[in-house]
């Protein structure tokens, strides 16, 4: 089943990751306006560090791993940040992520700068018992990187809530003391929060929803398409079916599933649940291609699957009124000009899936106050931090006449440049 929390994780544009969200965020900063000096503040990030990391096999053998964690960003707040084993990691693309979830966390208003962190490996070869001894390392050499006051990391591609435990363990030893909130994305009886499992895809239904009211669209009248059935797509599915909109297609990496008067969405979800967290075979509906779920004439298409998904290649045949996207990077920058001038609503993925965050700062917050609010608080409050970032973004374009995505970066930058202009510094 791929139910696994996943927090804010790549810009992956096979163009160049970082050449991407560079090119969103330069035009950004034009606008803006901002000094010389401001943009290299903003570009350079505040702290890199590479560490290696010897870890005893299972075999007995020594085999050193190289670990990175890049802080963005301090400049709002503690910087925050996920951990990817891949082995594909390295210092660049853990810069361009980095930096990226410093505008996520400045768009949604929480006090957060950006970070990253990632060990280059592949955790598909290595035994639970070499993982862990590698997290525990990486933990130990970045001591006095992280801390919950400083650098909180949290899961990402290859982690979850059990490397995020031992992180807490490794961490606590070393203080002499119990420090759960030195990442986030824990285990619920470490910590963990109520409703962070479901947060980025109820994040992306109510981004949706406020998108479709400033469209003047009825819900009840409305029909969606998502792409990707896992943690984003189906409970994005499962939530804007219950409110209302008839989600006439979904899919997964088996295909996609078609059903003009609506699918059955808690039935596909029975139904992946007991298929080895696939739709393969799943019958409520006509099989179509994922290209073809792409081009279907909805009205709110939610690509939920990867990066990349709509190209210059098919940007020309997407027929939905708006995109939102609950994919990290599922629209190449290329592309985004062709569906700018198909008047296409774009609610970009910085803002449309940054509910995984917001509970992740909310499992922090209670850590902190050492009290767990109940799922209803927590969804409550996660809505309106949702609800208000997105009028922030949409007032934004509306003033600069820009596309959601460019008033994204800009509400970004200039909530971290004037923040960095108050407490001074140059
Ligand atoms: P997941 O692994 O739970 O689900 C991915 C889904 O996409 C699966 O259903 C898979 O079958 C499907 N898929 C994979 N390749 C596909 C393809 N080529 N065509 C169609 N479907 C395909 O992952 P997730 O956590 O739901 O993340 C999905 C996206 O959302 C990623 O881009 C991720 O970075 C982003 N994101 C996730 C979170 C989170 O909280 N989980 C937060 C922010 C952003």
């Amino acid at each position: 089943m791929a139910m696994a929390y996943i927090e804010p994780a790549p810009i992956k544009d096979k163009e160049n990751p970082l050449e991407s969200m560079m090119s969103r965020f330069d035009a950004a900063a034009r606008l803006l306006g901002i000094s010389d000096e401001m943009y290299d503040i903003l570009k350079v990030p505040a702290r890199q560090v590479i560490v290696g990391l010897p870890v005893t096999m299972d075999n007995g053998a020594i085999k050193v791993f190289e670990g990175y964690r890049v802080i963005h960003s301090n400049i709002l707040g503690p910087a925050k940040g996920g951990i990817r084993l891949d082995p594909a990691v390295n210092l660049d693309e853990v810069r361009a992520l980095a930096a990226w979830m410093t505008w996520k966390c400045a768009v949604v208003d929480i006090p957060y700068g950006g970070a990253k962190g990632g060990i280059a490996c592949n955790p598909r070869d290595m035994s639970a018992g070499e993982i862990e001894r590698l997290i525990r390392q990486y933990t130990v050499a970045m001591l006095d990187v992280i801390g919950p006051d400083r650098d909180i990391p949290a899961p990402d591609m290859g982690t979850g809530p059990r490397e995020m435990a031992w992180i807490v363990d490794e961490y606590s030893k070393a203080k002499g003391m119990t420090v759960n909130n030195v990442v986030t994305g824990k285990p619920l009886v470490l910590g963990g929060s109520l409703g962070r499992t479901e947060a980025t895809g109820r994040g992306v239904t109510v981004a949706a929803l406020s998108a479709m009211d400033k469209l003047r669209m009825n819900p009840y009248r409305a029909t969606a398409a998502v792409q990707g059935f896992g943690n984003v797509g189906s409970f994005a599915a499962e939530l804007l079916h219950e409110r209302g909109v008839t989600v006439v297609a979904i899919s997964d990496i088996s295909g996609g599933y078609y059903n003009a008067s609506g699918i059955d969405i808690t039935a596909a979800v029975t139904y992946r649940n007991g298929n080895k967290g696939t739709l393969e075979g799943f019958s409520g509906a006509e099989k179509i291609s994922n290209e073809e779920l792409l081009s279907l004439a909805v009205d709110v298409l939610v690509p939920a699957a990867k990066e990349d998904v709509i190209t210059d290649d098919n940007a020309a045949s997407i027929q939905a009124r708006m995109i939102v996207e609950g994919a990290n990077g599922p629209t190449s920058a290329s592309a985004d000009e062709i569906i700018n001038s198909k008047g296409i609503l774009v609610v970009p993925d910085i803002l449309a899936n940054a509910g995984g965050v917001t509970v992740s700062y909310f499992e922090w917050v209670q850590n902190r106050i050492g009290y767990k609010w109940t799922l209803d608080r927590i969804n409550r409050r996660a809505d309106r931090v949702m609800k208000d970032a997105f009028d922030r973004v949409f007032e934004t374009s509306q003033r600069y006449q820009v596309p959601l995505r460019l008033a994204a970066y800009i509400v970004a930058i200039d909530k971290v440049s004037s923040t960095y202009k108050f407490r001074g510094g140059y």
